[in-house]
């Protein structure tokens, strides 16, 4: 089934290319026009996007760090403290200060 359609495109694109080459000529030579055109767009596009890049960048200097060794996480509220709020360890669970309470 794949040659269904193969087929018609083989024949569409030889004559597209027997139709006239010269049409093809001028063809590209418009296309490489317009695309040109086309490229100033992506390029001013690119520019637009710089201050977000930035932005990103910014984001980028702020580390998250993974939890530390004298730090938990509440079991109840998920949040990250430091290991002198814990206050509750049972039935395996830990919680802070605020949560234990
Ligand atoms: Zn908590």
């Amino acid at each position: 089934m794949a040659t269904d359609y193969d087929a018609p495109r083989a024949t569409a694109t030889s004559e597209m290319v027997e139709d006239s080459l010269e049409d093809l000529k001028e063809r590209r030579a418009k296309n490489s026009q317009s695309s040109a055109i086309d490229v100033d767009e992506a390029d001013l596009a690119e520019a637009l996007e710089f201050p977000g890049a930035d932005l990103s960048g910014e984001e980028l200097t702020v580390r998250v760090l993974p939890m530390q060794a004298n730090e938990f996480r509440c079991d109840s509220c998920f949040l990250v403290h430091h290991r002198s709020l814990l206050t509750d360890s049972r039935k395996g669970k830990l919680f802070c200060r605020d949560c234990a309470a």
